[in-house]
């Protein structure tokens, strides 16, 4: 396995903030040529399922927060969600994400039944599950469950910009205690965070960077932050591919082994945004596999991309295109290759 690097501060200033492209390009090329050391040309899908969008949290800068009167709820039924996941397995995915809003009428028992009815069927089906912080026992169940993976970003690893881009009932402290305990009940975690978020700068970004490196997650899962008309942060500027590419560099030369999905906040802010991910060291992608009422009404941020190759719909035209690049979807549960 390839050594882990890790950037200085100054490093780390010079390339979240230098204008020279021929700089900035070997720092694309440098990740690329060791995501292709650990995971040659393969690219992972994992199919996202939206579940709900109802949440009980208030977090200021996303669409579904509890406080928004103007979207539509949804909450998918148990047999909607395995339905999905049939279809997933069909088209060639390994993986399903189920993800959502923290809704509390979607407590332990649900998950737990769709879990084991997904992996019971489905012996090489890995289960991620992206639904938001809970109690040590639920965690414990699900995994006991069959759940394999669990995505939590912590956001901001600055305090400060933590507490201004969410409400005073969350903080930072459980988000990272989460991650750690799951991490010791064998999920692999990933985390994350929204780049150029409402308060965030380059500072702040070189502090996820450390912070990764401390929870050293087998996931991470970076985009940009992109406002939301019916939000606190609706006048905010939205984040920029140049800079999440370059994140994107930074932790995959830091973190060789990790699993980094080109993510769908990144094709929405920019056309190519999904290739530049994927050319900047990015090694999963994750298409929309939800139903449509859902997809339309899981509305995070404006303008989300939910068309053409996000849908599961067009894999073989998704791995078209990742051809040109020399690249290709790999029908494989795409477990973390690291120790
Ligand atoms: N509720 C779960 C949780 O908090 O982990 C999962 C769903 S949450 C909506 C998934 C991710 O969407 C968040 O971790 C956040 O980074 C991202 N997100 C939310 N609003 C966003 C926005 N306006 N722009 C970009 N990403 C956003």
């Amino acid at each position: 396995m390839p050594q882990n690097y890790k950037f200085s501060d100054s490093e780390l200033l010079y390339l979240l903030t230098t204008n020279d492209k021929k700089e900035i390009d070997n720092l694309y090329k440098r990740a690329r040529d060791l995501t292709k050391k650990v995971y040659s040309n393969k690219i992972y899908i994992r199919g996202l399922i939206e579940i709900s969008n109802y949440c009980k949290q208030g977090c200021f800068y996303c669409g579904i927060n509890r406080d928004n009167r103007s979207i539509k709820r949804f909450r998918l039924t148990k047999d909607q969600i395995l339905r999905q996941a049939d279809f997933g397995y069909s088209v060639g995915f390994r993986t399903v994400v189920l993800q959502g809003g923290e809704d509390p009428l979607l407590g332990d028992d649900f998950f737990a039944e769709i879990i084991s009815k997904i992996k019971d069927k489905y012996k090489d089906m890995r289960i991620t599950l992206s639904i938001g912080v809970r109690e040590h026992e639920s965690y414990d169940r699900l995994r006991k469950a069959g759940a394999d993976r669990f995505l939590l970003r912590h956001e901001s690893a600055n305090e400060e910009v933590f507490n201004k881009i969410h409400p005073k009932d969350q903080n930072l402290s459980s988000r990272i205690e989460a991650l750690k305990y799951m991490k010791s009940l064998g999920y692999q975690i990933g985390t994350g965070f929204m780049v150029e978020a409402p308060y965030t700068c380059t500072k702040t970004h070189i502090e996820d960077i450390k912070l990764i490196r401390d929870i050293r997650p087998q996931m991470i899962g970076i985009g940009p932050f992109i406002s939301h008309k019916d939000t606190k942060f609706r006048n905010f500027k939205n984040g920029t591919s140049n800079l999440t590419t370059r994140l994107i560099s930074i932790l995959r030369i830091e973190n060789p082994n990790a699993l980094i999905p080109s993510t769908t906040a990144l094709n929405t802010i920019d056309e190519n945004g999904r290739i530049k991910g994927i050319l900047s060291g990015a090694n999963v992608i994750m298409p929309n596999l939800s139903p449509s009422f859902a997809k339309d009404n899981y509305t995070l941020y404006d303008n989300k991309k939910v068309t053409g190759l996000e849908s599961a719909f067009g894999l073989k035209k998704l791995d078209d295109l990742l051809k040109e690049y020399g690249y290709e979807i790999a029908i494989d549960p795409g477990d973390y290759k690291g120790e």
